[in-house]
């Protein structure tokens, strides 16, 4: 699907504002072919997660356009950049468009459409992504009414000249710079010291306390924007916005801690989200691992919410209510099945797997693992074995679909299934 190209290229071409309806429209347009008009399994904003996050990377469509938009504003900030419409903007109205974007943006009506509108949108952004008190690391000293000092002397404006113009400049990571390392990037002279405490000060007083301690992605690509010459820039700013949004998939962790009656850490998890993307190169196993991680299957629970009724266990083991744990992990008709590919996996690789659901039926990659005599490729052998497993579970309750039928699950099946593993192997 090339949409997103299509997509962007407007985005990246027309310095217009584009109304919240018309990406809701699109939204759902994109939803409804995804899910041929059925009803959704996984919530649409879990989708446009990235993949190592437990997503599918669909492209969020809002976001590129402010990716798009903002990185008109990341080269207003670079002096590198030497492009004609550059210029034009940043001549236009009384001040510098970069200057105001460190404050609250109030729009002039004889200003510029196109410059206008791009800070309008860049004050929805803020307000948006709660950006407020990060921002105002792109405040000018020498320009910015919140710094009374820089506005009465104007010797502020002549560091301009010299390359040193926001209050992120000031900064390395979170730790103010000294004067002399100022001093000798960007030609300061010993008369400045005095003009340097008045910005320490303004920093210390009024800035720090409100900014993120460990940093904010967005608002440093503007800051390394004044120093070196911006790449990738729409690429760094949509990650900076899919990490600010807030959505994860922690929701689903917690689903399966009550079911399985078990805690994972955050780092466990997304140890799980990135095995189902990097255990195989089959786009068919992958696409298994990660349904069956989401808990993408309809399982009788849900059939039972939805319908009022009182579906049995895939499996007819007698269990009603079945919910993805009981379908792929406790049902008493698996027991057998888990505890011989364990056996068998054990066997050919030299190690006892522990008959844990969080290794077994999520993916976890457990700490202790031999890694001796074939290392890697054991673990990787190993972790395709188990994956296969619930794919071909899967696979096998697919088949028979929602029939009364018994559902067999048999190491035999998982073992004509795993037979690459082997082949691999003997390779
Ligand atoms: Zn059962």
């Amino acid at each position: 699907m090339n949409l997103l190209p299509r997509f962007l290229y407007l985005f990246m071409s027309l310095p217009i504002r584009i109304a919240d309806s018309h990406f809701n429209t699109w939204d759902r347009l994109i939803s409804r072919f995804i899910w041929s008009g059925a009803r959704p399994r996984i919530k649409f904003r879990t989708l446009q997660i990235d993949k190592d996050h437990g997503g599918l990377a669909l492209p969020n469509l809002k976001e590129y356009y402010y990716a798009s938009q903002m990185r008109y504003m990341v080269y207003w900030c670079s002096p590198e950049t030497e492009a004609r419409w550059r210029l034009i903007e940043l001549s236009q109205g009384q001040s510098q468009p970069q200057t105001r974007l460190g404050g609250k943006v109030i729009s002039n009506k004889d200003g510029n459409r196109i410059v206008e509108d791009t800070l309008l949108i860049w004050k929805e952004i803020v307000n948006k992504y709660k950006l407020t008190n990060d921002i105002k690391l792109l405040i000018w000293p020498s320009c910015n009414p919140s710094f009374r000092l820089g506005e009465i002397d104007s010797s502020f404006l002549s560091w301009k000249d010299r390359g040193l113009m926001a209050l992120c400049q000031f900064l390395d990571g979170n730790i103010f710079k000294k004067f002399e390392q100022l001093k000798s990037q960007y030609k300061l002279e010993n008369r400045d010291l005095f003009k340097y405490f008045q910005v320490r000060h303004f920093y210390n007083s009024e800035i720090r306390k409100g900014i993120s301690p460990e940093g904010n992605d967005i608002v440093k690509v503007f800051s390394d924007a004044y120093d070196l010459l911006p790449s990738k820039t729409v690429s760094k700013l949509y990650k900076a916005l899919q990490k600010q949004n807030g959505n994860n998939t922690l929701y689903i962790k917690s689903k399966w801690e009550k079911e399985l009656c078990m805690e994972m850490s955050e780092g466990d998890w997304l140890s799980m989200c990135v095995t189902q993307q990097t255990s195989t190169s089959s786009k068919r196993w992958r696409e298994f691992g990660w349904k069956s991680l989401v808990r993408f299957f309809i399982t009788p629970h849900i059939i039972n919410k939805q319908r009022g009724e009182q579906q049995q266990c895939w499996r007819q083991c007698g269990h009603r209510n079945a919910n993805h744990s009981h379908i792929f992990w406790m049902c008493p008709k698996l027991e057998q099945f888990w505890d011989s590919i364990l056996l068998i996996t054990g066997r050919i690789m030299g190690y006892v797997i522990p008959k844990d659901p969080k290794i077994c039926l999520l993916g976890l990659l457990p700490g202790e693992v031999p890694t001796e005599p074939l290392g890697a490729f054991n673990i990787i052998t190993d972790h395709a074995a188990l994956f296969q497993t619930r794919s071909s579970m899967c696979l096998n309750g697919r088949t028979n679909g929602m029939s009364t039928r018994e559902q067999k699950v048999t190491v035999h099946l998982w073992i004509c299934a795993c037979s690459f593993v082997q082949t691999f192997y003997m390779m």
